[in-house]
């Protein structure tokens, strides 16, 4: 059993849900393998859609556009589709009064890219079954980004993996969830990668394939960092830092869920998977990457890899941090947690992560 989270970044058109249904035709489903099917809103829908939830007509209207025209271009009539844009015009339209229809109103892109999806596979002659992800994965909102509670969602859990042992094709919309009590919440931003960590969990899949717009986690920001390149190999706890400090804007929590798990997952494009997280940890002399972000005003660059953690690496980058000309304000080993973390002034971040990369991830002494 396989899940296949498909992310925003490859939804941005009809047709995109046409080639993800074949490949996953071709790819997995020929090959013999059960497979699980996570979605994400088309690209840029989930800034419409905070943004009609604070009262924006226009930007709801345009998601409606999005995906109507979506379902034009593939060919495809999703069942469901017309009543879910009515549901989020009436929505818009009563003006969200409180956080509960705002939460709903925002779930709405993942919901409606889910019905396509499914009808795409269908077209496919593929047997797709549609799951509501608020009758699955039940979340606690305690602290900035909710909470999976596993023992409400495991149960959930099983009936979507008994349909796929059943040869059906489970497809669920990521970043939903709801809360004990039934109201829906979203996992927050890039939350679809966290529900598909958790699903691959809880319905013993051998592997979460992350599908998205570039071949895999990048040694560094490629807009920052000309010379980055794919991360071959991480381990879950090198996966959980990298996201945790902004490596390719995964969902904080969703390689935290793999740790202690057998779960790989494999991040990468249809063409090709480049980045392999796997349980292992893997001795490693150099960091492997720089993940970056902005935080409280300041920029966050954080060196991830299991070597980071060693006397003679924090040395070595304490005495090469003498010929740094541009300003550090901290130096923060965070062990045993594979990652050294350096704050700077916010217009510093480009050449601070474009320093230590060229330092320590790609040459020097380890
Ligand atoms: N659509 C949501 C977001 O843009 C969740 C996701 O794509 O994972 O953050
Ligand atoms: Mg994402």
């Amino acid at each position: 059993m396989i899940v296949i989270k498909i992310g925003g970044s490859v939804l941005r058109r009809g047709k995109d849900y046409i080639t993800a249904a074949e490949r996953i035709k071709e790819d997995f489903i020929e090959r013999g393998e059960r497979v699980i099917v996570v979605v994400s809103a088309m690209k840029s829908v989930t800034d419409l859609l905070i943004r009609a939830a604070n009262g924006d007509i226009e930007s709801a209207e345009r998601v409606m556009r999005i995906y109507r025209e979506a379902a034009n271009e593939a060919g495809l009539l999703p069942r469901g589709l017309e009543e879910v844009i009515n549901a989020l015009r009436k929505a818009v339209e009563r003006g969200p009064s409180s956080l509960h229809d705002r939460e709903y109103i925002v779930s709405l892109g993942e919901t409606m890219s889910s019905l396509l999806m499914a009808e795409a596979l269908a077209a496919e002659g593929l047997r797709a079954k549609r799951f509501d992800a608020r009758k699955v994965i039940v979340a606690e909102s305690t602290g900035a980004i909710p909470k999976v509670d596993y023992r409400l969602t495991a149960r959930n859990a099983l009936r979507v993996r008994d349909a796929a042992i059943g040869g059906a094709i489970p497809v669920i919309e990521g970043f939903v969830a709801s809360l004990p009590g039934g109201h829906t919440i979203t996992l927050g931003r890039g939350g679809s990668d966290y529900t598909a960590t958790v699903l691959a969990v809880l319905t013993g899949a051998r592997e979460v394939y992350f599908v998205t717009d570039v071949p895999g986690i990048m040694s560094a920001d490629p807009r920052l960092v000309k010379d980055a390149r794919v991360v071959p190999s991480l381990d879950h706890s090198e996966a959980s830092e990298a996201s945790s400090y902004g490596a390719k804007r995964i969902h904080p929590r969703a390689f935290e869920a793999l740790i202690d798990t057998d779960v790989i997952a494999l991040i990468g494009n249809w063409a090709l998977f480049g980045t392999a997280v796997t349980p292992d940890p893997e001795p490693c002399v150099r960091p492997k990457l720089v993940a970056s972000s902005f935080v409280d005003g300041k920029g966050r660059a954080a060196l991830v890899g299991r070597g980071v953690c060693r006397h003679s690496f924090i040395a070595s980058l304490a005495s090469e941090l003498r010929d740094y000309d541009g300003s550090v304000l901290s130096v923060r080993p965070v062990c045993p947690r594979p990652a050294v973390v350096l704050d700077t002034i916010k217009e510093e971040l480009p050449e601070l992560v474009r320093w230590l990369h060229t330092n320590f991830v790609l040459g020097g002494e380890p």
